[in-house]
């Protein structure tokens, strides 16, 4: 029964958080349309406005949805993986040029430093892919202008795993947040995390990834001096 009180108690908790951040965007769009019908209608560069922050609130809803959906899948395990061996470097690199751009206009030097290039791991590509996307967006995220970002990557002492780390010299993460990140939802800046388009789940996805793949991940990192992420996944 404890178990069970204890399983109850965390769906009461997903739920309420849930509809807490769907309330959010939806207030918005609500206000944004109250205030086109009420006059603003009639102004066409405002009418612009009002529309355009409709729109970015959808997004961001719809943002929200589709990491709730894949976390969902990948709980349930009815997320079909292809579990196959992935070279760490190709993933590296594609990832790498898709967020390039956004390194460049945050002028952060963003760099993979393979210690081991030829890495295969087992798993599954597009989760590895999405486990990378996520950490190093974050890492580009929550660096200030003129940081850098690296990614690096070799295997264990034991042989067996490959470690993946991606390495920030961003705003970083006190020691009593840093245990909770990987919680769904939990956000040490709110606010700031709402305004850089975050959902809160990003890191949830990356932990339950991992672990589908047999491996896990964990975190280090000091208040104002930077973070490190690292992924360890079964090698091939
Ligand atoms: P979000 O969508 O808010 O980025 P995540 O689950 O990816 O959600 O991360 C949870 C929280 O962990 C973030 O809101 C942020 O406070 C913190 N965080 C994640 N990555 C970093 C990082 N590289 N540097 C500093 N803080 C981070």
């Amino acid at each position: 029964t404890t178990e069970l009180r204890r399983l109850e108690s965390l769906r009461r908790d997903f739920v309420a958080n849930v509809s807490h951040e769907l309330k959010t965007p939806l207030s918005s769009i609500k206000a944004y349309a109250e205030t086109l019908l009420d006059g603003a209608l009639d102004d066409r560069q405002a009418s612009i406005t009002f529309v355009e922050r409709i729109m970015e609130q959808a997004d961001r809803l719809h943002h929200l949805i589709l990491d709730m959906l894949s976390l969902a899948r990948i709980e349930s395990a009815q997320q079909v993986f292809e579990i196959v061996p992935v070279s760490i470097q190709e993933t590296v690199d594609e990832c790498v040029a898709n967020q390039r751009p956004a390194a460049e206009a945050k002028r952060i030097e963003l760099t993979a430093e393979p210690q081991q290039p030829g890495c295969l791991v087992r798993a599954d590509k597009e989760g590895l892919r999405e486990i990378l996307d996520n950490l190093v967006d974050n890492a580009i995220k929550y660096t200030p202008e003129g940081g850098r970002v690296v990614v690096r990557w070799r295997s264990t002492a034991d042989g067996k795993m490959a470690s993946l780390e991606v390495e920030d010299t961003g705003i970083g993460i006190s020691a009593d947040e840093l245990s909770r990140v990987f919680e769904r939802f939990y956000r040490v800046d709110k606010a700031r995390s709402r305004e850089l388009g975050g959902t809160g789940l990003g890191l949830a996805i990356v932990k339950h990834l991992a672990q589908s793949f047999g491996g896990g991940v964990s975190a280090e990192s000091e208040s104002g001096r930077g973070s490190r992420f690292t992924v360890e996944l079964p090698l091939a």
